[in-house]
């Protein structure tokens, strides 16, 4: 409990001389809420489950953004967030079609792997991963086949990959349909590009923010839903929301929010 108080002493100092007094208020507010959910967690009865993992309770945990706050965000078990949830169920009910192709070994390019999403992905043993990012440390924990490489030049043959995952990158980078050209040179013909991005939902247009934004997790534009698909031009796609493939029942229970979309894309062939 000491350690505890202290570690979050440590953490509102460096808040605020980071970041200023807003972040270091906005960081002390999600630990007071968040000790809120858990005493709610304690007193009610479940209405919610995490996918991931199979915990149940009552509210998920709220997100510390730095400048604001995100409610029933993280389970508080396994700590996945929204769209690992929705990729879980998107994986167990219309799972695309490299997850679904078991009669040969699939090639998949991820960039910025994360624990929730590698879960899903050990259980298919006809599956090989590379694994790639700018940054050394976001690969360091994986296992090779892997590389440093920045996604505006791309290292790799064209037509190389059977499937890419690219989720919650492409706000990063510097241009984003350069990458999403790299994307397309490196993809199969008949391959598929599982994407994601997070979306400001009441931005009615795409904002570039000219230089990474360290109040929002260092992203270099914010999207809005509203105007993301003409980026993707170069391919054909689908759009997965939670409500396209869950009852009402499920979304609510399984807490997807709107702003929690997947694009499979596929190359547009001429
Ligand atoms: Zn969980």
């Amino acid at each position: 409990m000491f350690k505890r108080i202290l570690n979050l002493i440590e953490l509102l100092i460096w808040r605020y001389r980071t970041y200023g007094v807003q972040s270091a208020y906005i960081a002390m507010k999600t630990r007071i809420l968040n000790l809120y959910v858990r005493l709610v967690n304690k007193l009610f009865l479940p209405k919610l489950t995490c996918p991931c993992c199979g915990w149940r309770g009552r509210k998920f945990y709220y997100l510390d953004c730095g400048w604001f706050i995100v409610p029933e965000v993280e389970c508080p078990s396994c700590h996945a967030h929204e769209r690992h949830r929705l990729l879980s169920l998107l994986f167990e009910r219309i799972p695309p079609k490299f997850l679904q192709t078991n009669y040969k070994e699939i090639r998949i390019l991820y960039f910025a792997p994360e624990p929730h999403f590698l879960k899903l992905l050990q259980n298919y043993s006809n599956i090989k991963t590379t694994f790639t990012d700018y940054s050394p440390s976001a690969i360091f924990n994986v296992s090779p086949p892997k590389f440093v490489a920045d996604i505006h030049a791309l290292p790799i043959a064209d037509n190389s990959f059977d499937a890419i995952i690219c989720i919650h990158v492409l706000e990063h980078v510097r241009d984003d349909r350069i990458a999403l050209q790299e994307l397309n040179r490196v993809l199969k013909p008949n391959g598929e590009l599982l994407l994601m991005v997070p979306f400001m939902m009441d931005q009615s247009e795409t904002i570039e923010y000219g230089e990474p934004r360290p109040d929002i997790f260092d992203h270099v534009r914010g999207y809005s839903p509203l105007d993301f698909k003409k980026r993707l031009l170069s391919f054909e796609f689908d759009e997965i929301k939670g409500d396209s493939f869950l009852i009402a029942e499920e979304v609510e229970r399984y807490k997807i929010p709107d702003s929690q979309i997947v694009y499979l894309c596929r190359k547009k062939l001429q």
